[in-house]
């Protein structure tokens, strides 16, 4: 994992498609020594000599994180033991957490747990948002979303809709959403930042949409939250689900979030009554009482291990709040992906960009699709120590977290990835062979 290549500036030839100028080096480290949050990266264990473009599938590792969950073992655990649901707390963590996410997303105290998985806590919303729509009218027998979505949403929502006998309307551009909110929808389900493309929707006036036609709407920021600002108070949200482990840097199967609006969350069981759920688990009643608010969308018992981790991702971003917070950390991951998608488009004429090329309309990844070689390029460039993923048919995914990344890391990415095209090194058998997990 060692770049051996010295890293040269692209040759002053002939573009097929010269967009923009190929920027020098120098320009990059110029950026770096006048960012105010370039501190934020001493909180990460981050191994040398590697570029790490996927913050957006796996967050890196906090540095603080090792130590936290080895006292939560050998202390909470190896001598607390059972005391410490109370004494450290552990009944109440998915509250605590869920609190500090909801500074990230525009919620408020008190509205958010963690919880499960993403697909889990979809299920929960999706099946009260069906259940509220319907009590309005039971006309409304449709759930939208996109054909685009990540599939996880999609199967979730096709299972369900099955199974309650909804129809699930797919459609295949951004543009053909408002013409679908007709009088029939129930829920408007759509992920807010395309997990293959990292086109962004307009969260607010796709809510206003979905209510102007009488509809629920239920946000994934699974590639959201911790990587854009988002007010989903300000957006009118209904509901709101979100990964724990990608720009969270809460460890691989973090607990996820889950958010519904207080105007709702009193108005149904969410499916999944489990006892941690319940207003009071240790009456053991035999019967099911809700708790009051967003405690009634826990299950079971909360894997303390993991969301002890996930608290540690999640102050990685709050530590940026005296920085400016998640504008600020917006304006430098829009810089890196203008600066990696102006070099990559200048040097790599082969590549399409797939990503929008509006600030406002991109999250913080960008794609470049190829028809045969995405897979293989992306295996190359991991061999030079860049990682970025391969997303299927033909897309090479590279995400852009401004909490660890530097300008300068998205200069020698393009860089890499001009001499990864130039040298047809991707055409190596090695890197042309697919493994389960791109
Ligand atoms: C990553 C991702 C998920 C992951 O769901 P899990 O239940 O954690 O596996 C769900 N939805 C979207 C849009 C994602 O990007």
């Amino acid at each position: 994992m060692t770049m051996t290549q010295p890293l040269a500036r692209p040759p002053a030839r002939p573009l097929a498609r010269p967009l923009t100028q190929s920027l020098p080096r120098s320009h990059a480290l110029a950026l770096d020594a006048a960012d105010p949050l370039a501190p934020l990266r001493d909180a990460f264990v981050l191994p040398p000599d590697l570029i790490y473009l996927d913050g957006n599938s796996l967050g890196v590792l906090p540095r603080a994180t090792a130590a936290r969950v080895q006292q939560v073992i050998e202390q909470e655990w190896g001598t607390g033991l059972i005391r410490s649901w109370n004494s450290a707390g552990w009944m109440t963590l998915a509250q605590r957490i869920g609190d500090k996410i909801a500074r990230l997303v525009g919620a408020r105290p008190g509205e958010m747990v963690v919880a499960d998985s993403t697909s889990v806590n979809l299920f929960k919303v999706l099946s009260a948002a069906l259940t509220l729509a319907q009590d309005d009218s039971s006309a409304r027998r449709v759930i939208v979303s996109e054909r685009s979505n990540f599939p996880t949403d999609l199967y979730i929502a096709e299972a369900l809709a099955r199974e309650r006998g909804f129809e699930l309307k797919l459609v295949d551009t951004p543009e053909a959403l408002p013409a679908a909110l007709d009088d029939r929808v129930a829920v408007l389900m759509l992920t807010h930042v395309n997990y293959r493309t990292g086109r962004m929707h307009d969260m607010a006036a796709l809510s206003r949409q979905a209510h102007e036609a009488g509809a629920l709407v239920i946000w994934d920021l699974a590639h959201s939250a911790g990587a854009v600002p988002v007010d989903l108070h300000g957006a009118q949200a209904d509901f709101a689900v979100g990964c724990g482990y990608k720009y969270l840097n809460g460890g691989p199967g973090a607990p996820a979030f889950v958010w519904v609006h207080p105007d709702h969350v009193e108005r149904f069981w969410q499916p999944l009554a489990g006892w941690i759920g319940h207003a009071a688990p240790f009456e053991f009643t035999p019967a099911y009482r809700p708790a009051a608010g967003i405690a009634r969308y826990l299950v079971g018992t909360p894997p303390v291990i993991s969301v002890a981790a996930l608290e540690c991702g999640v102050d990685t971003l709050l530590a940026a709040e005296p920085l400016g917070g998640m504008a600020a950390l917006r304006a430098k991951s829009l810089a890196l992906s203008r600066l990696f998608a102006d070099q990559v488009e200048a040097g790599c004429p082969q590549l399409t960009l797939v990503s929008p090329r509006d600030d406002a309309e991109r999250g913080s990844q960008v794609c470049f699709a190829h028809p045969q070689m995405a897979y293989p390029v992306v295996q190359a460039l991991i061999a030079r120590g860049v990682i970025g993923d391969f997303r299927a048919p033909d897309v090479l995914r590279f995400g852009f977290t401004p909490l660890y990344l530097r300008h300068v890391d998205a200069w020698d990415a393009a860089e890499h990835l001009r001499q990864v095209l130039a040298s047809g090194e991707w055409q190596r058998p090695e890197f042309n062979h697919r493994q389960a997990v791109t």
